[in-house]
């Protein structure tokens, strides 16, 4: 397989699944014998495709990135994957994470690590850098990712793609392996807008069957003539939107090559016919450290799951079903994740809940009006991705506090449960090494189920 030789460079992937992929090819290919070409009613028809592996695949392991699930083989697909077969993708392998989606550089998976290919010595961000990685480099058209707090937006903001996370409940999240169920989201990476809302097309829809939190209404829509109908526009096709840029995402933390590059965009945009106004977010740090102190409490009840008796690792001489469940959590887990449950259920335990699960609940309501009353005067938000170019690979573990804190902008949408998407505006130098440019994301904020109009705005800037 090409794939296989091409992906020694980068390590996209966790599990090839060629075989498979050329038996699904054949089965199509023989279901639509003898129709003329181009009538067939499946959108993604051959498309080949990644999913990122805490999405489960029948047939085809699924770890999550974490040894802890090593030898898993699901019986059943994810219903983003069950949908995406429908509509005839073919998936060709699982992409790399960091175990269990906790981190922001995929250096945390438990199995290795994962390279940006737009600049080897540094990191596709995460923790769906996989996923990112495989449409960065050609090696697919497109690929699912998952995210909690930016592991979709920010990969594509550091390799240049194009990163969707949809609404909460746009989505179903059934056959997501659960990292913080409250703002967990399933989504496309892809390299252009397009192929973004072909495949939430595809994806998004009620699942009330496996996923109570899908939304029935607003029913999903045609994304992909959303997107044809920006393409047709004229002269000024922003004419009559309202842009509001976050104000203070250019104060806090980000790089100047980033917030050039985004000034850059803004101008675009304002040339293109929108209205530009700054709105405000406050306490975007706290936000970022209620985000966490909320995501460990779920994560650490989610993980629980994990105790060697009904599915993967389990040590072998273990005697007691003490010893299992020690044994393969104490050899399955890596060490962030262990940290990461620890913190989450300290912050979830008695005496200490209200001073954080409880604080952080109430910073979250808060986060909400602010955003009810940005969307006030303004039909979309923006504001930088990330406030970084991508890491060298090894910085992340150094400054871990600097990671965390670097989520500052892509963690409101997710505990607002907005629709943001991330798409390549620009080129900056990294502060480390001055002589390389690598790529900007932009990120645009819609309101909830509003994902057509952020689509539109990405199309029209593309
Ligand atoms: N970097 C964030 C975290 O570690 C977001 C991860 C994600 O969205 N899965 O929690």
């Amino acid at each position: 397989l090409q794939i296989e030789a091409e992906d020694r460079a980068i390590g996209a992937f966790l599990t090839l699944s060629g075989d498979q992929a050329m038996s699904e090819a054949r089965a199509l290919d023989e279901k639509l014998a003898g129709r003329e070409p181009g009538t067939s009613t499946m959108p993604l028809l051959g498309l080949p495709m990644a999913i990122k592996d805490n999405i489960c695949t029948a047939g085809i392991p699924t770890t999550a990135g974490s040894k802890v699930l090593q030898g898993y083989v699901p019986s059943y697909d994810a219903t983003a994957v069950a949908r995406l077969r429908a509509a005839g993708a073919v998936l060709v392998g699982k992409t790399n994470l960091d175990e269990f989606g906790m981190g922001s550089t995929t250096e945390s998976s438990g199995y290795h690590v994962t390279r940006n290919p737009r600049d080897l010595s540094r990191s596709p961000g995460g923790s769906s850098g996989g996923s990112a990685a495989a449409v960065a480099s050609g090696m697919v058209l497109a690929a699912l990712g998952t995210d909690t707090g930016g592991s979709i937006r920010q990969p594509a903001s550091w390799t240049g793609t194009v990163g969707l996370k949809p609404t909460y409940g746009r989505v179903s999240r059934h056959g997501l392996l659960a990292y913080g169920s409250s703002t967990d989201v399933i989504g496309p990476l892809t390299g252009t807008v397009m192929d973004s809302a072909r495949l939430l097309s595809a994806l998004a829809g009620a699942d009330p069957l496996h996923d109570a939190t899908t939304s029935l209404a607003p029913a999903a829509e045609d994304y992909v003539s959303a997107v044809k109908e920006a393409e047709t526009r004229g002269e000024r096709p922003l004419a009559g939107t309202r842009i509001g840029l976050i104000r203070e995402t250019l104060q806090t933390r980000v790089e100047d090559g980033v917030s050039t590059v985004v000034q850059d965009a803004v101008a675009r945009l304002e040339g293109l016919g929108a209205e530009i106004m700054e709105v405000s977010i406050p306490y975007l740090d706290a936000h970022c450290a209620s985000y966490y102190v909320n995501v460990l409490s779920e994560a650490s009840a989610n993980l629980a799951r994990y105790d060697g008796v009904r599915y993967g690792l389990r040590p072998r001489d273990a005697g007691s079903a003490k010893t299992v469940m020690l044994g393969s959590r104490g050899e399955g887990f890596g060490e962030e994740v262990k940290q990461r449950i620890l913190l989450g259920t300290f912050s979830l335990s008695a005496g200490y809940a209200d001073a954080y699960y409880l604080k952080s609940q109430q910073l979250r309501s808060v986060l909400s009006e602010a955003f009810k009353s940005a969307f006030e005067t303004a039909d979309v938000l923006i504001s930088p991705t990330a406030p970084t170019v991508a890491y060298p690979l090894g910085k992340a573990a150094g400054s871990k506090v600097d990671m965390y804190a670097d989520d500052l902008f892509t963690v409101p949408a997710s505990l607002a449960g907005l629709p943001a998407i991330s798409l390549p505006v620009g080129k900056a130098p990294s502060s480390s090494a001055s002589s390389d440019f690598l790529p900007v994301g932009l990120q645009i904020i819609g309101q909830r189920f509003a994902e057509a109009s952020i689509l539109q705005v990405a199309r029209i800037l593309e």
